[in-house]
């Protein structure tokens, strides 16, 4: 790799962690919330719905930060806003620009944890890839996630932060239609386990998805899981967004050593849930990732087995070349072994995209997030979290 050094660059952006004052912040409240909050504040009822809506304009198409500049609102009322809420995003701690133009975030978030956000510009679109927790409490062996304790489910607020936070970077406020806008996709793919996080989750989504929220169609969504099975019809029915299933082994016996929570919901109860999963159709298929480790998961057998294994379900298969990080106990598979799988893949009807490792050189690719909330993991409590 040829890769510049990267220098974290300090942001022109608020450093002070939301709800530093102790005040509640008004991002990623559901529109129901936010109508209460309003009334809270002194609202009359019968207005508060049409309020709220002018609230949400301002934060999710405007991308204002200040109450006092939501100018269609009563000057009292922006003061007694500004008096008991916020509009602060996660503190940015440092940020690195790929030499490809990807970009990743490390934020700190309230209680001191942190978290990293990534930003991948490509030519038709503009994806951010946004974490659920801090680090994971599943231990998949070839992920850097997971070798980092969990400190703590990530809120509604902190979840949509990271896309307001992106947003604000890249100048990508007031840009219509969403096809002009530089985040015009999200996944869930970054740190954690989305599912272990569901109503979080779920309440950012819907705030990303609502038109007078972010906007952005459900289709432009994505949700990453390795695999709560009791947890995956929900994200059809609950959010609707379309689904990945992190897959990586043809085996069980494999498939327990790689992504452990298999032990606990096998291959075949998996499989199960995504056959059941509502919405599944040609128009909205799964994704089934599978990372490509040389001598493990990579072979011509393994191949044929995985197109056995999702016969009947609309799918497509995004093979991701391992990428490596310091101690891992793989290595990427050849290109002309992940050329022969794609293409055994293919043959048999399914789509085989392989993921261009983005961000490589600044350690933000898939599966090489790791952040040192660690440090503080004693001060703060990961009791309730994870399986
Ligand atoms: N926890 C969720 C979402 C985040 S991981 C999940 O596991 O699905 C996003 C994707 O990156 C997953 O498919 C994950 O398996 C994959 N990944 C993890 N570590 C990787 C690595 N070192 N190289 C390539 N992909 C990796
Ligand atoms: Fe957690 Fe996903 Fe990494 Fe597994 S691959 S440890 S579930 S973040």
């Amino acid at each position: 790799m040829h890769a510049a050094p990267i220098v974290p660059e300090a942001l022109a952006l608020p450093r002070r962690a939301p709800e530093a004052d102790g005040l509640r912040s008004l991002i990623g409240l559901a529109r129901p919330a936010l109508v209460a909050a309003l009334v809270e504040t002194g609202v009359a009822p019968e207005k508060a719905p049409m309020r709220a809506d002018q609230v949400w304009t301002w934060i999710y198409h405007r991308g204002v930060r200040d109450f006092a500049a939501m100018s269609n609102l009563g000057k009292d009322l922006r003061a007694r806003l500004a008096e008991r809420f916020t509009l602060e995003r996660p503190e940015v701690v440092a940020r690195q620009v790929s030499e490809d133009g990807t970009r990743k975030y490390l934020l700190r978030v309230a209680g001191g944890g942190e978290v990293e956000t990534v930003y991948i510009p490509e030519s038709d679109r503009g994806t951010l890839c946004v974490s659920s927790q801090i680090g994971c409490t599943l231990t998949c062996s070839f992920c850097h996630t997971g070798t980092q304790r969990l400190v703590r489910n990530l809120t509604a607020a902190e979840i949509v932060g990271q896309i307001l936070v992106a947003r604000d970077d890249l100048g990508d406020w007031g840009r219509t239609p969403v096809e002009k806008r530089l985040v015009s996709n999200v996944v869930l793919m970054g740190m954690g386990e989305p599912l272990y996080n569901f109503d979080a989750v779920r309440d950012a989504m819907l705030v990303a998805m609502d038109g007078a929220g972010l906007a952005l169609s459900r289709r432009r969504i994505t949700l990453s899981t390795s695999g709560v099975v009791p947890e995956i019809a929900r994200v059809g029915e609950e959010i609707g967004c379309l689904l990945a299933i992190s897959f990586h082994a043809t085996t069980d016996e494999v498939r327990d050593k790689l992504v452990p929570i298999n032990r606990k919901w096998n291959i075949a109860a998996l499989l199960d849930s995504c056959r059941a999963y509502p919405r599944l159709s040609n128009a909205e298929r799964i994704t089934f990732e599978y990372v490509m480790l040389k001598g493990v998961n990579d072979s011509d057998a393994d191949a044929r087995r995985l197109v056995k294994l999702i016969a009947g379900i609309p799918a497509k298969i995004n093979l991701i070349p391992f990428n490596p990080w310091p101690g891992a106990p793989y290595e990427r598979s050849d290109p002309d072994r992940i050329e022969a799988f794609g293409r055994i893949v293919n043959r048999a009807g399914y789509a085989s995209p392989v993921r261009t490792p983005r961000g490589e050189d600044i350690m933000a690719a898939c599966g090489q997030l790791k952040s040192a909330s660690e440090r503080v993991r004693r001060a703060t409590t990961a009791a309730g979290y994870g399986a």
